[in-house]
């Protein structure tokens, strides 16, 4: 059965001591949880090795929300995957919006990080959404399947065991405007019926496929109810265990 996944993005937010002290409190909080839910730590770079000790002994995931395209060499302030996966992280987040808007990821760039992460045993949380013009004007779903085909349809069958998809909306992330959750599991569904399409029902079956966009402690338990829905990718509110426990209590 796919995995249920509440995954915390905590994007360039914390000092490496604010961060060792949230990672504390998050492990402290799920003490004597009966979690029925992975969860995942998404960190700054500075921040994974002293995280991955924070969780040492439990069985929370730490992500990076980055990697390089290349695997080493001459490319300075550059962070490998096989940097990475040596702190003891296991994930790592790509394709967020933030890096497609900002750092102008497109799908080359992401073809070559994803090849790294897997090449250096990470899973790939592979992030995918529409903007508000392109959900106004109906073309949602055209988006997300050419974000999904440019990126990450070109792995085999056995890579893609190793992705999780992440759908979030670009109109709902930070804006506190969640979609409702009709239209997650409208977008989910059709996201797990393009992967079935492309790698079979079996394999569309297997993956977990997340939303994401100002998912809280109040939506979260009506979003994940949603047969296609999987869990939550969380920004603002991955920021204290308060705020945080409420989602991975919410399945
Ligand atoms: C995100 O950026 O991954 C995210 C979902 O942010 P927020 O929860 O703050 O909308």
């Amino acid at each position: 059965m796919r995995k249920k996944i509440a995954a915390a993005n905590w994007k360039m937010n914390t000092t490496v001591p604010e961060g060792i002290e949230l990672a504390k409190s998050v492990r402290q909080a799920l003490e004597g949880v009966d979690r029925k839910c992975d969860v995942v730590l998404g960190v700054p770079f500075t921040h994974l090795c002293a995280v991955a000790e924070a969780v040492k002994g439990t069985d929370i995931i730490v992500a990076a929300e980055n990697c390089a395209t290349e695997p080493k060499g001459a490319y300075t302030g550059e962070v490998s995957a096989a940097m990475v996966a040596s702190t003891g992280a296991k994930a790592v987040i790509l394709g967020h919006s933030e890096r497609r808007q900002y750092y102008s990821e497109d799908s080359e760039t992401l073809v070559a990080k994803v090849a790294q992460a897997l090449d250096n045993g990470l899973q790939v949380i592979f992030c995918c959404g529409e903007d508000l013009e392109e959900r106004k004007d109906g073309r949602q779903f055209d988006v997300v399947r050419k974000e999904l085909e440019d990126g990450i349809f070109n792995l085999s069958e056995d890579e893609f065991r190793s992705v999780v998809i992440a759908y979030e909306p670009i109109w709902a992330i930070g804006t506190g405007e969640t979609a409702t959750s009709e239209q997650a599991e409208e977008m989910l569904k059709y996201i797990r019926q393009t992967i079935a399409d492309r790698y079979g029902k079996e394999i569309a079956e297997e993956t977990s496929i997340l939303y994401g966009g100002s998912c809280n402690g109040k939506n979260a338990p009506e979003l994940f109810a949603k047969p296609n829905v999987d869990g939550g990718l969380i920004g603002g509110a991955s920021l204290s265990a308060e705020k945080f426990l409420p989602i991975v209590e919410a399945f």
